[in-house]
């Protein structure tokens, strides 16, 4: 009997015992392909011996020093390479363990900013119906998805939330997407001036929405509007990355294809590739300098900030990313996957849209494709999904709940950079008859 608290009350999972690659084997000599990198994680595969190396030195030299007494080497390089292929005026980096933290952060850090600033009406967050920003409680409130939320409701701190940009189910008849991008933008104006202007601090979003909406890119010209409407308004914006971003799509940060910079962008996942736990905050300049030239001081912190061997960790797995260049190779397999992915399932009865960027892409699955009717939610598809394909070899991160929080299911996949084509063909291979077996 395991004495571990698993996500399942119930039951024990299968035992991890290695990695090899794009694969995990479980005890049992069982080979899964991880197609999905746990939750968008492990971008460079389950075996790099470099970062392994770089994660022991660190551990033997200087496990941990508090960052309220010491920086380290690691946290200090690590954070000139982000901030070298940074989005234009982010400059700072506050290092924590995960993207919930990391968005816990992003939203003090600009409640605190306004105060410096002298403008302490400015409370209201503002986010998106279908988001997902992590599990602690200032994150929760802030994340759309109305079942994660229920079991908390009476916790959770009072924000707000306009609609999803996902032009599958919201974009009219006739309408142009950049029509639509535009329409889906101006809720933001509406819900600010609703608030009443000068009472707003931020607009969270995923640049690419992920966990609970199934990697849907934005409308064209939908952040460009939303930066001219947080601009117009004193709004600081804070893009969360923790999953699209760090190469997963294509670009190094999703903000970069879209053309905008936010005040302040959350990271994690990827950028420790899973070796070691790491988040981070990405600050404007001017942001910091608000605190530089106000009290002095971030009223924040916990006892692993800038974890050195956390730190040396990720710091290794972003230079085998720049060396190896793997995000331009997403960028240019990003073709093969959709391609791979229409052929398989473009004409399926039961996959109403195929969407994605880089290595970051998912089913949205439809009873009926004429109607977009999802299926009956008490049905359970992609928990089935999930089970499925993993006793057939294949993990990937299916979700409930896509259309409205409740109905709807997609599948999502965030194979690792270095996976070659002939894993990603298996990945989907192995999806189609995940799919045939269950849904016919
Ligand atoms: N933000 C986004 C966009 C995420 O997708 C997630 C996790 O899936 C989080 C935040 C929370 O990150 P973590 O699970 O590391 O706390």
């Amino acid at each position: 009997m395991s004495h571990v608290f698993h996500r399942s009350a119930r039951a024990t999972p299968p035992l991890a015992v290695a990695g090899e690659g794009s694969y995990i084997l479980g005890s049992d000599g069982r080979r899964y392909l991880d197609a999905c990198g746990g939750a968008a994680v492990s971008c460079l595969g389950h075996s790099q011996q470099e970062v392994a190396e770089a994660i022991a030195a660190q551990a033997g030299r200087l496990a941990y020093a508090h960052s309220g007494f010491f920086t380290s080497e690691p946290a200090e390089e690590l954070a000139d390479l982000l901030v070298e292929g940074a989005p234009r005026g982010l400059d700072k980096v506050y290092f924590v363990l995960s993207g919930s933290e990391a968005v816990e952060c992003a939203l003090k850090m600009a409640h605190q900013y306004h105060r410096e600033r002298g403008e302490p009406a400015r409370r209201h967050v503002i986010s998106r119906w279908q988001s997902y920003h992590g599990n602690t409680l200032g994150a929760l409130s802030a994340g759309g998805n109305r079942a994660r939320r229920a079991a908390y409701a009476d916790l959770l701190i009072d924000m707000h939330h306009i609609s999803p940009c996902h032009a599958y189910r919201g974009r009219q008849e006739g309408e142009s997407a950049e029509d639509y991008g535009l329409r889906a933008a101006d809720e933001l104006e509406a819900k600010i001036l609703e608030l009443g202007p000068g009472t707003v601090s931020a607009f969270i979003a995923e640049t690419v929405s992920g966990a609970t909406l199934g990697a849907v890119p934005p409308a064209p010209g939908y952040f460009r509007r939303i930066r001219e409407i947080c601009d117009r308004h004193g709004v600081l914006l804070i893009l969360d990355e923790v999953m699209c971003g760090m190469g997963r799509t294509g670009s190094l940060h999703a903000c970069l294809a879209e053309g905008i910079a936010p005040d302040l962008m959350t990271v994690a996942k990827g950028l420790g590739a899973g070796f070691l736990p790491l988040g981070a905050v990405l600050v404007g300049g001017h942001v910091h300098a608000a605190f530089a030239d106000g009290s002095g001081a971030f009223q924040h912190g916990h006892t692993f900030v800038g974890h050195p061997v956390a730190c040396a960790g990720a710091l290794a797995t972003q230079k085998i990313i720049r060396r190896e260049k793997l995000v331009e190779k997403v960028q240019a397999e990003e073709r093969l996957v959709r391609a791979l992915l229409e052929a398989r399932f473009g004409q399926h009865p039961h996959v109403g849209d195929i969407r994605g960027r880089g290595f970051f892409f998912a089913l949205e699955l439809v009873a009926d494709r004429d109607s977009k009717a999802p299926f009956a939610p008490e049905r359970q598809l992609a928990a089935t999904i999930k089970r499925e394909a993993q006793a057939r070899g294949l993990l990937c991160y299916p979700g409930a709940g896509t259309v409205d929080g409740e109905a709807g299911d997609h599948v999502l996949l965030a194979p690792p950079y270095t996976a070659t084509g002939a894993e990603l063909a298996e990945m989907v291979r192995l999806l189609g008859e995940t799919l045939d077996a269950l849904l016919g």
